[in-house]
């Protein structure tokens, strides 16, 4: 009998694609193979992301075409994961019926429980608050280079626009050796970069016993043989201390690249987003990063159209911008989320206004990344070699350290996994192109390379 299929479709973030794929490796583990069409799966996993309303109202549109398919075949296994089954739960299944499973994002490690449970017979709704259980399967992971490690579970924040801890739960820290024994498992398969995840991954520790921290954490990891280069994601400006700068510009396999989103330039927007700091800290927190690591990349998130914001409070976004000169931004127009705090205040911003104002920033953003860009014009760049350029299979495609994205003739195949010196020859807002460096033709730019104290 020809073993069963599944399809797993992913939104959001990159932490909802690390549970995709820990998933995708139990569903392996239980005999189901890659579907090469969802429509003919014989499992449908839908996990999903309700940071924005746009995001959570696209699931709803790609659920009614798998449910008419289990209509004319109850046989088919439909099960919606992830952040938007943690806020509907049981709403999802008067919504649609169809459904087998809802599971929310703590119960990821446990999808093959909840499946025997499927199979039995039963329609099941994990949404329950648990303990997050360390998972023995191997995830399946969609590039053979780099691997996520999430290394925090949840958020204790309180950000009054956001949903994350209301559908994640509580910060749930992992073991420092389990996170170590991921790490070496990953390095055994051949991985030469880990990204390490959490949603406020500078709380990391706090809630261990004994307590830790992501410097600590860092320092523990490093000496993993195999392992080129340890990232990690997201920073919050409350948290980042001058402790674990110096620790990354001390480690030289840590990156010199900080996601540390900022969501507001205004002192008073920042207050209302119950944040935890000023705008003046946050440019004195990349002033220190820079003192350590004057080229560091440095990417953040911002949210124009908070309920409340002015348009002289949204200049200081831009100004802010201006004045950092961020590499990478990601930006969105405020959306109001059930259950937060902002969504209930009356002083919400018109919809027109709030795209305007998305798309004067974002014009910034793409002015100010050419500038960064431009600044690595002829130098030599160490690249991560990932794959081939999606758009042109005859060219490869990697990162540099600071997380830029590198094109470059060259065989795809033979270079995956490797390192290799790249001359940048033309530069793009969010990306670059190149040509390999052959032996004795130059050598990285310390500029860019040095891990400088
Ligand atoms: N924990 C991270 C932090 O504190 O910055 C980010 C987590 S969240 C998954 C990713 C981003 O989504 C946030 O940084 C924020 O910019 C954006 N976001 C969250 N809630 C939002 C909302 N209600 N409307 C628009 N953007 C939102
Ligand atoms: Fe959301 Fe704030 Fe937690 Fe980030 S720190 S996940 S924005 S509540």
């Amino acid at each position: 009998m020809a073993a069963p299929t599944y399809s797993i479709i992913t939104f959001g973030c990159q932490m909802n694609r690390a549970d995709s794929e820990r998933m995708a490796g139990i569903l392996e583990s239980l005999g189901y193979v890659p579907a090469e069409d969802e429509l003919q799966a014989d499992l449908v996993l839908f996990n999903t992301c309700t940071i924005r309303n746009n995001a959570e109202q696209k699931v709803y549109s790609y659920l009614g075409i798998q449910a008419q398919r289990k209509r004319k075949n109850p046989a088919i296994k439909l099960i919606v994961a992830g952040c938007v089954a943690q806020q509907e739960g049981e709403r999802l299944l008067r919504r649609v019926p169809e459904l087998d499973l809802v599971m929310g994002p703590q119960y990821v490690n446990r999808l093959g429980d909840l499946l025997a449970q499927v199979e039995a017979g039963n329609q099941v709704v994990a949404t329950e608050p648990i303990e997050i259980p360390e998972d023995i399967t191997k995830p399946r992971r969609d590039s053979r280079v780099t691997a996520w490690i999430n290394v925090i579970y949840g958020c204790n924040e309180r950000c009054t626009y956001c949903i994350v801890p209301l559908v994640r739960g509580r910060e749930q820290s992992r073991q420092p050796q389990a996170i170590r024994a991921e790490i070496e498992e990953v390095a055994g398969a051949g991985y030469r970069e880990v990204t390490l995840l959490g949603q406020n991954i500078d709380a990391y520790g706090r809630d261990l016993d004994p307590k830790t921290n992501l410097a600590s954490l860092l320092r523990f990891v490093h000496s993993v043989e195999g392992i080129e280069r340890i990232r990690f994601a997201t920073s919050h400006p409350r948290y980042f201390t001058e402790e674990l700068i110096a620790t990354c510009a001390e480690l030289p396999k840590v990156c010199e690249h900080f996601h540390i989103p900022f969501q507001a330039g205004s002192d008073e927007v920042l207050k209302r987003m119950r944040r935890g700091y000023t705008q003046e800290r946050y440019r004195q927190l990349i002033q220190l990063i820079r003192q350590y690591m004057p080229e560091a990349t440095i990417s953040a998130d911002a949210i124009v159209g908070f309920p409340g914001e002015t348009e002289a409070q949204f200049q200081e976004t831009l100004q802010l911008v201006q004045d950092i000169g961020f590499d990478f931004l990601n930006t969105a127009a405020y959306s109001p989320r059930p259950g937060t705090p902002a969504a209930e205040w009356p002083d919400q911003v018109p919809e027109e206004e709030k795209s305007d104002r998305l798309q004067r920033l974002n014009r910034l953003v793409a002015e100010v990344a050419a500038d960064r860009s431009a600044r690595l014009l002829g130098q030599v760049q160490e690249v991560l070699v990932e794959g081939p350029n999606p758009k042109n299979p005859r060219q490869a495609m990697g990162r540099t350290r600071g997380n830029r994205i590198v094109f470059f003739d060259g065989d795809p195949e033979p270079l995956q996994g490797s390192l290799v010196p790249v001359r940048i020859t033309a530069t793009r807002a969010f990306s670059l192109s190149g040509e390999i460096v052959r032996a004795g033709e130059g050598k990285p730019q310390p500029a860019e390379l040095e891990v400088c104290a």
